[in-house]
């Protein structure tokens, strides 16, 4: 049995269909006999949908409240998931960053994570359910929402699967794994089965931007072992882990 956190990108939430299909997805892991939480980003566009509608408001939206704003959109993902799986006959419970104990510095627009506090989502797990944690959002010292820079969820993905101590955190999008360069513009790109933090920082400058780099380092100071992956098909996807022999080769 493992304990695995599952985080799916917009894309893979961007329609009630969609959704429908991560849930039967987390159910199945459940069915092999590993305990998931999931992370959720928000649906589609939405996060672009709602900075546009702050600067049709004004040029300079305050900080504070362009916060609060964009954390709505992962908190309708992780509500319209959690009750996905329960249609499915499973007990799921969706968390914000604030319900999840993700506590972060107070720089709106780019927060640090400082801590997880895990009790609530291992209390869910322990009643049987699936948590659904919304990604991107914590909160401030002050008790004020704050989101961790565009791409943010993965960086909440890799923060919870070190606070609940996973053994490995499957970031699913809509790229099957990272490759040698990107495959869009490259067609020889070759998917690699493993790549070192590292060297994975270092593709970011070749088209790698499957995963957000902040999470990657996060990922590398507290060893987390990160699987990118397809969330629309079975296959394995690439590791990101410390160095071993067999990636040398
Ligand atoms: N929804 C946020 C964004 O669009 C965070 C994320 O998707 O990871 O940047
Ligand atoms: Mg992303």
């Amino acid at each position: 049995m493992a304990l695995i956190v599952a985080k799916f990108g917009g894309t893979s939430v961007a329609s009630p269909e969609r959704i429908k299909n991560v849930a039967k997805r987390l159910v199945g892991m459940r069915q092999r006999g590993d305990e998931v939480v999931a992370v959720v980003s928000a649906m589609g566009k939405t996060t672009d949908e709602l900075m546009g509608l702050a600067s049709a408001i004004t040029t300079a939206p305050p900080a504070r409240e362009l916060d609060r704003l964009l954390s709505t959109g992962e908190q309708v993902s992780m509500t319209l998931l959690a009750m996905a799986i329960e249609a499915r006959g499973y007990k799921s419970m969706s968390f914000t960053g604030r319900q999840a104990g993700i506590e972060t510095d107070g720089m709106h627009a780019k927060a640090k994570i400082v801590k997880v506090h895990n009790e609530r989502i291992m209390e869910a797990i322990a009643a049987g359910a699936i948590p659904v944690v919304a990604g991107f959002q914590g909160i401030d010292a002050n008790g004020d929402i704050t989101t961790l820079g565009r791409g943010g969820s993965d960086t909440t993905a890799v923060a919870v699967a070190w606070g609940i101590g996973a053994d490995v955190c499957e970031i699913y999008s809509d790229v099957d794994g990272v490759y040698t360069a990107d495959p869009r513009v490259c067609p020889r790109a070759k998917k690699l089965d493993a790549v070192s933090y590292d060297d994975m920082l270092e593709l970011s400058g070749s088209g790698a931007g499957v995963l957000q780099m902040r999470a990657v380092e996060f990922a590398r100071k507290y060893d987390v072992v990160i699987h990118s992956r397809s969330a629309f098909s079975e296959a394995e996807g690439t590791y990101i882990k410390e160095e071993t022999d067999m990636m040398e080769e």
